[in-house]
């Protein structure tokens, strides 16, 4: 699995598993929201209920992740230590790509992407590690991901293509009519 390698570091205990994926879940939860809000806001009614739909998912998985965690103290990771680098969670970094006039066969493909991202760092964490807790836990946050893909395919496949035109282009080319 080392051409798809999604982590950068070593997760040694379930502590930091947890960490990691409290904060991927949360940030991908906040980033569906907020791309939802924004769609809302310019009547892109359809496609924000799908990432509001995505942004429920992720709220449920932190709130599995917090339930996993009770009695355990989560470290405090900061940034540029988590494994995938001192950018964006993976799930949350596919969306740089969203824009408000985008249909709702871009944002399935956008919402694929990072679902892909996720289970691909999951599949990572539970490849890569020695501790079998970690393993167990990872393999399972990843067949759940694998299963928001299925979703997402299902669904991708019921809707129109996007047309070339559906986003207003910043630097329209000047050709005369
Ligand atoms: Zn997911």
């Amino acid at each position: 699995m080392t051409e798809n390698a999604t982590i950068a570091g070593a997760i040694s205990t379930v502590e930091e598993f947890l960490a990691h994926a409290l904060t991927l879940e949360n940030e991908a939860a906040n980033t569906y929201q907020e791309i939802g809000d924004s769609l809302a806001v310019h009547n892109n009614a359809e496609a924000a209920a799908l990432f509001f739909k995505f942004a429920g998912y992720g709220r449920k998985h932190a709130d599995e992740v917090r339930g996993l965690a009770e009695g355990l103290t989560l470290p405090r990771i900061p940034p540029w230590e988590f494994v995938w680098g001192d950018g964006d969670s993976p799930e949350a970094a596919t969306f740089e790509d969203a824009h408000y006039m985008m249909t709702p066969a871009h944002a399935l493909d956008l919402a694929l992407r990072a679902e892909h991202q996720a289970h691909d760092f999951y599949a990572a964490v539970a490849a890569a590690t020695a501790d079998a807790k970690i393993s167990e836990m990872a393999a399972e946050f990843a067949a759940e991901e694998a299963e928001h893909v299925r979703m997402l395919e299902d669904w991708i496949a019921k809707v129109p293509a996007a047309e070339a035109t559906w986003a207003f282009d910043p630097d329209p080319p000047s050709m005369p009519e």
